[in-house]
């Protein structure tokens, strides 16, 4: 893969307002290297372990985003440097994020998965769950943290039909929400959906924010 040149394709695509996230996970530092170089600052991991080894070996001025499920037990690792957090799928996690992110003096922002997918494997709230988790009084109280949209998982098929009406339920989902718990909000704004093979569909379909790795990186080989 011709890292630069990939990126460079990629955002001419992208309209103005879709935030690139290269997906980084499971590549070294010395490969994401060559996108930092080409300028980009902007990356996803989706294991803690590794967010935090290349956190620590890489300059500080990347943003790094959280992609894949966290425990709650793992939350103190990433704390102090997260910039946001895709993948928060309970109150308990909200909860101990909020905790966390007070012992840095830190606001952390924050995404709520929405499962969309018809997968068994994908994690994420339903619409019902949703809407419960943002009534819950106990978010009024959590200062440290900041929800500034959703995220979602397209199945992984070759239907795109099927695949677009994934994400326009999800952007249904995120205007009704919206509306419903942060009319006066103005940082709930972002719609996290579109990776490699579904990206061009998500980005008509209003996302805001795309998590692209093979399409940069190239193939990753899992050990
Ligand atoms: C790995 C991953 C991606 C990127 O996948 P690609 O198909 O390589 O673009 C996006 N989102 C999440 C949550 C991931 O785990």
């Amino acid at each position: 893969m011709n890292i630069p040149e990939q990126l460079k394709k990629i955002k001419n695509e992208l309209p103005q307002h879709v935030k690139l996230i290269a997906v980084s996970k499971t590549h070294p530092v010395s490969v994401i290297m060559e996108a930092y170089n080409a300028g980009h600052k902007v990356f996803g991991e989706n294991r803690v372990q590794e967010l935090v080894s290349k956190y620590d070996e890489m300059p500080k001025d990347i943003e790094w985003h959280l992609i894949g499920h966290l425990q709650t037990n793992k939350v103190k690792y990433i704390a102090p440097f997260v910039s946001l957090i895709h993948s928060v799928d309970s109150l308990k996690l909200l909860s101990v994020i909020d905790k966390e992110a007070q012992k840095c003096n830190r606001v952390i922002d924050c995404l709520l998965q929405v499962y969309i997918a018809s997968e068994e494997t994908k994690f994420g709230l339903s619409a019902d769950e949703l809407h419960e988790l943002l009534q819950s009084p106990e978010l009024g109280l959590m200062k440290n943290i900041r929800i500034c949209g959703l995220m979602g998982m397209a199945t992984f098929t070759d239907n795109k039909e099927q695949v677009r009406m994934e994400f326009r339920f999800l952007k249904n989902l995120f205007h009704d929400v919206k509306l419903k718990y942060f009319k006066e909000q103005s940082s709930f704004k972002e719609l996290s959906m579109g990776m490699s093979s579904d990206y061009r569909i998500a980005v008509e379909e209003g996302s805001t924010m795309v998590r692209i790795g093979s399409n940069i990186f190239g193939h990753r080989s899992y050990t």
